[in-house]
């Protein structure tokens, strides 16, 4: 389970939601989360303070995950302080910043592994109250982004939501490919009205993978006393790339 239990709509201590994450945090070993905006996601360090306090050990929970948050489903406004691009350097800077934040305290964190939008998997849809078929639940807000409906079936969407957009020159030369393949389908939505485009994740990763693995490494030397630091091997990767195109 992840609990997405703070977020710009609900920071204090006192409110519903982190009674939630705390009850849940001491309840079951899964992983939790939270959601930040560029106004608030140096705060979240008093979250892991807060749940330390509580008596909360970081061994019972699984690891600990913050997300940005995106703008609001069906609505273009590039004004808001979510996140409508992966290049922007506050977001760069806030994810970097939480992991170590949270690492500090002695919680997991997500190693950096293989994404994939889940537009190109072709078994993952969602399904709406009125049994409309999206494929991806941020896509709710748009009609124009449903694929069918439980009643009728799934239509063809490969033209709508430009499908196979990773398989350019640029991708399939692209160290990253195996960790963005194209990244997020609802950036471009959001910024230009249709998915005519990849959300290319270069600039983040070019600024932030690194850091990630000397953080894991950090924090893997310290738990286990060891001088060195194993990553999951090419082969193992290459294995999870295969396993989730055939889903
Ligand atoms: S980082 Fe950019 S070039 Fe590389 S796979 Fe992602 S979208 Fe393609």
């Amino acid at each position: 389970m992840t609990a997405n239990a703070l977020s710009s709509r609900d920071t204090a201590a006192s409110r519903p939601s982190w009674q939630i994450f705390r009850r849940s945090a001491t309840s079951s070993p899964s992983s939790r989360g939270g959601n930040f905006t560029r106004d608030n996601y140096q705060k979240f360090p008093e979250m892991l303070d807060a749940l330390l306090a509580a008596g909360i050990d970081p061994a019972r929970l699984g690891p600990v995950q913050f997300s940005p948050i995106l703008p609001k489903s069906g609505v273009r406004d590039s004004s808001s302080d979510c996140c409508v691009s992966c290049g922007e350097p506050w977001l760069m800077e806030a994810i970097v910043f939480l992991r170590e934040e949270t690492l500090k305290r002695g919680f997991g964190v997500e190693k950096p592994a293989m994404g994939v939008c889940m537009v190109e998997l072709t078994n993952n849809l969602v399904v709406n109250y009125d049994g409309t078929l999206y494929k991806c639940p941020a896509f709710m807000g748009w009609p124009e982004m449903a694929v069918g409906t439980l009643a009728d079936g799934v239509s063809d969407y490969s033209v709508s939501h430009n499908l196979d957009i990773w398989k350019n020159d640029d991708c399939l030369e692209c160290a990253y490919l195996p960790l963005c393949f194209g990244g997020c389908r609802l950036l471009p939505l959001l910024n230009h009205g249709v998915i005519n485009r990849v959300d290319c994740r270069k600039e983040f990763y070019d600024t932030t993978l690194e850091r990630f693995i000397l953080q894991d490494c950090r924090s893997h030397t310290a738990k286990s006393g060891s001088t060195t630091c194993h990553g999951p091997s090419s082969s193992a990767m290459r294995s999870k790339v295969a396993s989730c195109f055939t889903e």
